[in-house]
């Protein structure tokens, strides 16, 4: 609910206060952002302050549209409204990229400083990991994709792809700093959980890196995979407001986003709930093809094991050729033999579910000690998949050079020591 201010003296403007679905009460002076906020709350802003509501809409189209970062900016708002926002401590707050690593195949690595972080905070407790208190996270843009959503539905359109750029670009977005989750296999993990990301801070991750490619909305085609840092169906909330936004402010189709969980069990029946017109597609971290292996990889296996996973999944209402993907780590010895893939291919046609498998060879990087198979071994496995009539991809390393692949997103202060920051 949002509660217009109240101001005694009539003669003085009523300051800004806002209680909107994406700030519980009213923020701190300090802490007044803007980006973030959706057409509503923006317009429910401005008729506390005795403006008009419409004002919310140029307010919307500013930060989403026209991606302002300024409130100077903000040129359809009178001057004098817009000082008197500065004045009350208001400002855009959109997350900032502060640095970029650029890979010899073309990715993009960002650090992206996301303000308004919310949510417990957690020392890791691990030595030399310090506190990320300015909610600093990597973005991963990748101009030729990583053939991760070959075979989609969202591949069958075509219509505008004559004129599109980035036809096959597809961008990583986190959803909190560090993880809690613990996978044996994973860099995110060694962090620890740190903080939840806002709504904003989500959202912000894709429209500051749109606006440094001049992104057009509705011309150009990016695939959006919220792959990033973190469990997004553990920070559920913010993770689907920030959904909301992309979709209703900033214009983009939920079929062209997945989001990929661990198998948080209420995360998904939540999911499942949603409305086809604001759900992304679906992609579960199965990573093995029994409980063993995956307790042993995936601890939260333990509280949430595989049929449970797929049973909650099967619940899902999916869109005509909507296909479920199971994304597989491939680790050398552990998971990649041809026992497993035949295990796996019983496994996905018993669900029932449509579904296709997204390989991974397992990214490397210091203090892991898996190993990455044979490139014979992983063709053996998806041809054993193929054959069984599950598709199955391989999806290309990115950035590795960088850091920047799956799995290795970490460590940002060691990384920014190590390579050269553009
Ligand atoms: N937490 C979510 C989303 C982020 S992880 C999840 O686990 O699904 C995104 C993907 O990266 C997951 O499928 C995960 O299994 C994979 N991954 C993690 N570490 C990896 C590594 N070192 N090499 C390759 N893939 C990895
Ligand atoms: Fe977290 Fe995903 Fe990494 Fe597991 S694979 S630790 S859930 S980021």
């Amino acid at each position: 609910m949002l509660t217009p201010a109240v101001s005694e003296d009539l003669s003085q403007p009523a300051p800004l206060k806002i209680e909107g679905p994406f700030l519980g009460s009213q923020p701190a002076p300090d802490s007044r952002r803007l980006f973030g906020l959706n057409a509503e709350a923006l317009a429910a802003c401005m008729v506390a302050a005795g403006e008009p509501a419409w004002r919310g809409n140029q307010l919307a189209e500013a930060l989403y549209r026209q991606r302002v970062t300024e409130l100077e900016a903000i040129t359809t708002l009178p001057k004098v409204l817009r000082q008197r926002l500065a004045d009350e401590g208001w400002q855009v707050g959109r997350p900032r990229i502060t640095q970029v690593f650029q890979s010899v195949d073309g990715t993009e690595r960002y650090l992206i400083e996301c303000p308004g972080v919310d949510g417990a905070t957690v020392e890791t407790g691990l030595p030399g990991e310090s506190f990320n208190a300015a909610g600093v996270v990597e973005t991963v843009w990748m101009p030729e994709g990583d053939d991760g959503e070959t075979g989609d539905e969202s591949g069958t359109e075509s219509a505008e792809a004559s004129v599109a750029h980035h036809q096959q670009t597809t961008l990583c977005i986190s959803s909190q700093a560090g993880c809690a989750v613990n996978c044996q296999f994973c860099f995110t993990a060694k962090l620890g959980f740190q903080r939840n990301l806002t709504a904003g801070g989500i959202a912000g991750q894709v429209v500051a890196v749109f606006s440094r490619h001049a992104v057009e909305v509705g011309r150009d085609r990016v695939n959006l995979v919220f792959m990033g840092m973190g469990e997004p169906f553990l920070n559920y909330s913010n993770f689907m407001c920030a959904v909301q936004l992309l979709v209703r402010e900033v214009g983009l189709i939920p079929q062209r986003m997945t989001v990929s969980t661990s198998g948080i069990i209420p995360g998904i029946e939540r999911f499942a709930a949603e409305p086809p017109e604001l759900r992304p597609r679906l992609a579960i971290s199965l990573n093995a093809p029994n409980d063993a292996i995956r307790t042993e990889i995936m601890p939260i296996n333990r509280k949430w094991p595989i049929q449970s996973v797929i049973d909650t999944v099967r619940r899902i209402p999916l869109r005509p050729r909507e296909r479920i993907t199971f994304e597989y780590v491939l680790l050398g010895g552990v998971n990649d033999q041809p026992s497993h893939s035949a295990e796996l291919a019983h496994l996905i046609r018993r669900s029932g579910l449509p579904a296709k498998v997204n390989l991974i060879a397992w990214n490397p990087g210091p203090g892991i000690s898996y190993a990455t198979p044979q490139p014979e071994a992983i063709e053996a496995f998806r041809k054993t998949l193929i054959d069984s009539g599950i598709p199955a991809y391989l999806r290309k390393p990115r950035g590795r050079d960088i850091y920047a692949a799956c799995g290795q997103l970490k460590r940002t202060v060691e990384a920014c020591k190590t390579q050269t920051c553009v």
